[in-house]
């Protein structure tokens, strides 16, 4: 109720719930009382919880920010949902995203854009931006976010909160409304690491139900936390990427919150080290060739006739077709599709998909080496704290080159952290990122313990 409390007061200036049904969330409440008076709970049972509203509810809408799945309510629930369910976790709301993800700033949302809690004329980052708001906000404990290029590391630094994009293939991503399939992670956005990881031990493991998902065996990601005091970075190398610090336009303050981790850890124990991503320069054209690509190809699945809003009046079958694409998706969404179907069509695909990939596989490689030497790798989130909101909405490309120090970990399908680590001259939270070898998002929670 005092979540509840704080949504029906707060929310209606920071607009970071598409849907929230506060009837539906005090059932699964009273139901969480009576399993906690059975003496049969977890450590989620009761506990408010918002999810990105991308992730399928059963009975419950799911818009993906987009008017084209405005009336769309989903047969099944996301396996990370069923997982959630089972605890007995509260499902509060569902969060305002960019529309089908693509974005930075959650201002390509098809309903409205969200506010940063810090400040509320700043962008509160994206694609999560609506369950970044809400955990830094307190309208719930914690949330669930999805990462295709930063989409959950970005706005938790925005938004002041923690936020992990685990390994690929680590979550379930089934019940994910897909944008780019090779791509796409779900992960936690919390208060705390120590959060980060009890919801990493939630949603781990494989899924039968994803044939992507990595038969490994998953660790207790809380284990030992004690024991990762504020030591936990003793013997650690970590690396820091030059390409990165070389790079124009990285803010001063942003700059500033980077040196002081930096010295952090040194005190800590950790030893420093240089290292080269020689690919960096070519991660933003390689991830802006292949998301495109993948979603034109997924998105081709909402004609009108499957899901949601179909377009009326039309003249014949194909009219409709033009029609519900047209008028049901956004911009952003339409500029993609014809972006990757473009580049996926005869005569193109070598030369786009095809070489972006092999630049994929030459930026792994750069990773890989990496972490030969270095325990983590140690950067910035994004080159500028939290911009205004309108500030970049009408440059694409100048929103795209944002996401530079983000993508690569999906590029490498690598897991990163992004843990608040200060704040910039006018007040807004500036966090620092932190991205290990796969499946090694231990390494992170440790690190990330160590410096938060
Ligand atoms: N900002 C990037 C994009 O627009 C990443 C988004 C994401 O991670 N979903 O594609």
């Amino acid at each position: 109720r005092a979540y509840l409390d704080r949504i029906k007061t707060h929310d209606s200036t920071l607009n970071s719930f598409i849907t929230a049904d506060a009837d539906a969330a005090l059932a699964q409440a009273a139901a969480a009382d009576d399993q906690i008076a059975s003496n049969n709970h977890t450590p989620f049972t009761g506990i408010p919880m918002a999810l990105k509203d991308l992730l399928c509810t059963q009975g419950m809408r799911t818009t993906c920010g987009s008017k084209i799945l405005d009336n769309f309510v989903p047969r099944y629930d996301a396996t990370v949902v069923e997982k959630l369910r089972q605890s007995h976790g509260v499902i509060i709301g569902k969060t305002n995203m960019d529309e089908f993800a693509m974005g930075s700033s959650t201002e390509n949302s098809a309903y409205f854009p969200t506010r940063n809690p810090w400040h509320v004329d700043y962008v509160p980052g994206g694609s999560s931006g609506g369950s970044a708001a809400a955990v830094a906000a307190q309208f719930c404990s914690a949330a669930l976010g999805s990462d295709t290029g930063g989409s959950i590391r970005q706005p938790a630094s925005h938004c002041g909160v923690v936020g992990l994009k685990p390994t690929y293939g680590r979550v379930s991503r089934y019940g994910l409304v897909s944008y780019a399939s090779s791509l796409d992670q779900i992960g936690p956005i919390t208060r705390t690491v120590e959060d980060a990881a009890l919801m990493m031990n939630l949603i781990a493991g494989h899924d039968p139900k994803d044939s992507t998902s990595a038969p490994e065996p998953v660790p207790d990601f809380t284990s030992g936390l004690t024991a990762f005091d504020k030591n936990g970075l003793k013997g650690m190398t970590v690396g820091i990427p030059k390409e990165y610090l070389d790079m124009p336009g990285i803010d001063p303050d942003v700059r500033a919150v980077f040196d002081n981790v930096r010295t952090l850890m040194e005190s800590l124990g950790a030893t420093i080290q240089s290292v080269s991503l020689p690919h960096t320069d070519y991660v933003v054209a390689a991830y802006y060739i292949i998301a495109p690509c993948e979603a034109s190809s997924n998105l081709a699945r909402f004609d009108g006739v499957k899901y949601g809003f179909r377009a009326r009046d039309t003249a014949d079958l194909l009219d409709m077709y033009k029609q519900t694409k047209s008028t049901g998706f956004g911009p952003e969404v339409q500029r993609r599709i014809i972006i990757g179907t473009y580049a996926l069509s005869a005569g193109y695909y070598d030369a786009y998909y095809g070489k972006a990939s092999q630049v994929r596989a030459l930026i792994m490689a750069d990773f890989a080496k990496a972490f030969e030497t270095c325990d983590i790798l140690l950067s910035p989130v994004a080159p500028t704290p939290a911009f205004r909101i309108k500030e970049k909405i009408d440059d694409p490309l100048t929103m795209y080159l944002t996401d530079i120090f983000t993508l690569s970990a999906n590029m490498a399908a690598v897991p990163g952290i992004s843990v608040p680590a200060g704040f910039s001259a006018a007040g807004l939270p500036i966090g620092i990122q932190m991205m290990a070898g796969r499946f090694d998002e231990l390494s992170l929670i440790r690190a990330g313990y160590g410096v938060e």
